[in-house]
């Protein structure tokens, strides 16, 4: 922690250049100047010739300079004596910081103005910046939010992970079926971004080891390695709220020890002497597109050694640096492991300690131990993790020695006590059922102070499966901490206008205080409130349908109610439930076109693996169905389906002030926690989910009456697996058999009948997912859905009441959670 003389300094600076601010106008007057100087003097242009891509880069670069006192003053707190947490993650889904700095900064207005004054749009030119999509869906969102959370509680913290050149792929359509196109959000450069070409370090791959005999002590290790990549930091300034603290993302890029074989190339071979290169820059090329499957691909491998080994040694020099003493780290610094992808960072540090720095096996595990800690995201199996053992010893033959030690000093004990084979092959860091493999989460594990679930269920699920063991030999490690989501971006930022209301109601303090939207609930039923929420809901969906036209061509109703089904597409999440509802509905429709339906908008939005073949064939199922049902006039418009491309974190920021209803369908046990669900409560939408992942805790926060809850639970997914049910259609009803009959009679793909033939037969032979055996369930609870919206004032009490209370998901409290359990840090 900051001593108190520190922290004031710290404030005192900040105080200073805070009373010196000068008054609104010429405040703005200086930010227009420091624009246009940045427009002339490092873009290189001027007003005259100014592209709105220009305009956009002048005024980050005049907003970052905003940030860079307060970035060295909490540069100085991060590196005096407090603890700070390196962050590593090898996703970070960020999107645009142009408005998220601005607003932290309380500069949006002002920004505005000076802005308006030169003729320039501020929101025209903020379109301007990519996302930054270094990450493929919820876990490297959730990186994001939480290193926006720990600079606004201004907790120290770095964070770690790669700078890919190419991001997360871009969605195209083609005739409804998914195509990847490369993404290139660099190209233009990257206003935020600071080149450290002086930070560099060295990354070893593949060779040998060296057994070296020495004479006053036991034997040492001593790697060879056949190949080093440099590691480059690039940093970029996060900025927390009200500017009051700055931490530093810091993202490796891959480089070449040497450019170019000079010899190669002089004797002709151009292509040649440039291999070494391009093979060592290819580690941050690209982000790997996979998500809940395993890559399994060396350079994956190659990938997460890469930033992990970078980040350590920067860790170990930063602390050698200011400390010297490497057993006082733990005090100084908490590593937190985003997912097992940066697990090699166990037996990494050891190698350092160890083989580089000379501190005991004792010494150093101690250390390892006490620093490190692990947060899981997935019981999935095929998601779980692990490499084989043959591809560890070629790649990193070190570290498969001090894992196999690892692993002899954990399983030792049980060994001795001749524990049951079961137990040691089911804790045991290595995989030997078929062939051998290295478990990645069970080196977490051991070599962790802390393991996390990311919510109350997936935490108990932990305990009674994966890590059933695990938790039995070290009782107390696992620790729940479930997600949260930063306000400032998925409420100020993307819904303004709903912002606005909180604040004329509740005053600015619900800025700083999420726990202040629970003074929302007295307005909850007061009908002038109620139609005031109503109008700014109505202003989202009015923008929502112009996007939705502009993008497929589809006209939406403002008026109807809007489905949200956005995320990652996985048969877990059953994206295939939702769109059978969809062609059940558009059944009944037909068949009683004279009921009073109500109109309904089911959008879609979520990218598939590019490996990933059923959801492929799911994406193309919703725009066939979409196409068929969009064009039929016998329903008369009343039912409506879109599939909007290319779903990033500012298509989510559109969506979700828009979203009337939020599908949180997964089948029961299998989405972790989920941080969609959290976005779209807080901005007013109304839950139908399963009883899985934060779900659970949603529904304890906005009570029964305002979520709709349907489906099995996550007991009874296993029971039900377990009796084997899920293999036998004889359950199916009436309705569920209508809805796949027209599917496979050709009804939505004349041009290929036989088209989702594959999807089908799955559920009948294997329904793994449960979409048969919640479908009734989910239709009837559709129903329910149905019922409340003829009925405004209730739809929009249960609206309201999910807004203010939902304030518990802010990544503030999680957060605090973390630096008071796990971090040991005071906030
Ligand atoms: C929040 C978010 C996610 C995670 O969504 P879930 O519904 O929790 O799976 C994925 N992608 C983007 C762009 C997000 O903003």
């Amino acid at each position: 922690m900051p001593s108190s003389a520190q922290r004031d300094e710290a404030q005192s600076s900040y105080a200073a250049s805070e009373t010196a601010q000068p008054t609104a106008t010429s405040e703005t007057d200086a930010f227009q100047q420091a624009i246009l100087a940045k427009l002339t003097y490092d873009v290189g242009t001027n007003p005259a010739h100014a592209t709105d891509h220009d305009w956009f880069t002048a005024t980050a670069l005049a907003v970052r300079d905003r940030a860079m006192d307060r970035w060295m003053v909490s540069k100085g707190l991060n590196q005096s004596v407090h603890k700070h947490v390196c962050y590593f993650s090898l996703e970070f889904l960020i999107g645009r910081l142009l408005s998220d700095t601005l607003n932290n900064l309380r500069l949006t207005d002002c920004a505005r103005d000076a802005l308006a004054g030169l003729g320039v749009d501020l929101d025209r030119i903020r379109t301007m910046e990519p996302d930054a999509a270094l990450g493929n869906g919820g876990l490297g969102r959730l990186a994001a939010c939480f290193m926006e959370s720990m600079a606004s509680l201004e907790v120290p913290a770095y964070g770690y992970g790669i700078r890919y050149e190419h991001g997360l792929f871009r969605q195209g359509l083609s005739d409804g079926w998914q195509q990847e196109l490369p993404e290139d959000w660099l190209v233009r450069g990257n206003p935020w971004e600071f080149e450290r070409s002086d930070l560099v370090y060295q990354v070893p791959f593949g060779g040998f080891v060296e057994e070296l005999a020495a004479s006053d002590g036991p034997a040492r290790s001593v790697w060879k390695p056949a190949e080093t990549v440099q590691a480059v930091a690039f940093d970029t300034p996060v900025v927390g709220w009200r500017g009051r603290h700055v931490n530093t993302l810091r993202l490796w890029s891959a480089r070449a020890a040497e450019p170019l074989r000079l010899d190669a190339f002089n004797s002709g071979d151009h292509v040649g002497a440039l291999a070494d290169r391009t093979r060592a820059e290819a580690i941050s090329r690209v982000l790997y597109p996979g998500d809940e499957t395993e890559a399994g691909r060396e350079l994956r491998l190659r990938q997460e050694f890469f930033f992990t080994s970078a980040s350590l040694q920067d860790l170990l020099a930063r602390h050698t640096r200011l400390h010297g003493d490497l057993q006082a780290l733990p005090e100084h610094a908490a590593i937190q492991l985003n997912d097992t992808h940066p697990a090699l960072a166990v037996a990494e540090l050891m190698r350092l300690l160890v083989d580089e720095r000379h501190l005991s096996w004792d010494e150093a595990w101690a250390i390892t131990t006490r620093t490190l800690n692990y947060t899981n995201h997935t019981l999935m199996p095929e998601a779980l993790e692990r490499w084989p053992v043959s591809l560890m010893e070629r790649l990193l033959p070190r570290h498969l020695q001090i894992i196999y030690h690892i692993n002899w000093l954990h399983l030792e004990p049980l060994i001795r006590r001749s524990a049951d084979v079961e137990l040691i092959k089911s804790v045991s860091v290595i995989d030997e059922d078929q062939g051998r493999y290295v478990r990645m989460g069970h080196l977490a594990f051991i070599g962790a102070h802390k393991v996390n679930g990311v919510s109350a269920l997936h935490t108990g699920l932990m305990r009674q499966t994966v890590f059933r063991d695990l938790n039995a030999l070290y009782p107390g490690r696992i620790v729940n901490k479930t997600n949260g989501i930063t306000f400032r971006r998925w409420l100020h930022q993307a819904n303004p206008q709903l912002t606005q209301i909180l604040t004329q109601e509740l005053g600015e303090a619900v800025l700083d205080d999420p726990g202040a939207l629970i003074r929302l609930e007295r307005l909850a039923d007061d009908g002038a409130f109620q139609e005031r929420f109503r109008n700014q809901r109505h202003a989202a969906k009015v923008n929502l349908a112009r996007i939705v036209a502009e993008r497929t061509g589809v006209q939406i109703d403002p008026n109807a109610l809007f489905d949200v089904h956005i995320k990652r597409i996985h048969e877990y999440k059953r994206q295939l439930l939702n769109i059978l509802e969809a062609v059940a509905l558009y059944d009944a429709m037909r068949s009683e076109p004279e009921r009073n339906w109500v109109p309904r908008v089911k959008i879609f939005a979520g990218k598939a693996a590019a490996s990933y073949h059923r959801a492929k064939l799911i994406i193309k199922l919703a725009n066939d169905v979409a196409r068929v049902i969009n064009s039929d006039p016998a329903i008369a418009g009343r039912l409506k389906v879109v599939f909007l491309p290319n779903y990033n974190v500012s298509l989510a920021e559109a969506i979700i002030p828009a979203a009337d209803l939020s599908e949180q369908i997964s089948t029961a046990g299998m989405e972790a926690s989920g941080t969609g669900n959290m976005k779209l409560a807080l901005n007013g939408a109304l839950t139908i989910g399963t009883l899985d992942g934060a779900n659970i805790e949603i529904r304890e926060c906005v009570g029964d009456d305002n979520i709709f809850i349907f489906g099995m639970t996550a007991e009874e997914v296993g029971a039900y697996h377990k009796a084997g049910l899920h293999r036998d259609r004889a359950g199916w009803s009436p309705r569920f058999e209508r809805a796949i009959n027209l599917i496979t009679a050709g009804t939505f793909s004349p041009d290929d009948p036989r088209r989702f033939d594959s999807l089908a037969h799955a559920l009948s032979s294997d329904d793994t997912f449960m979409v048969a055996a919640d479908f009734d369930s989910y239709w009837a609870t559709q129903r329910r859905v149905d019922e409340l919206w003829q009925d405004p004032f209730a739809w929009s009490r249960a609206s309201v009441l999910n807004t203010s209370r939902v304030g518990w998901f802010s990544a503030d409290r999680t957060i605090r959670e973390y630096a008071e359990e796990i971090w040991k840090i005071s906030v």
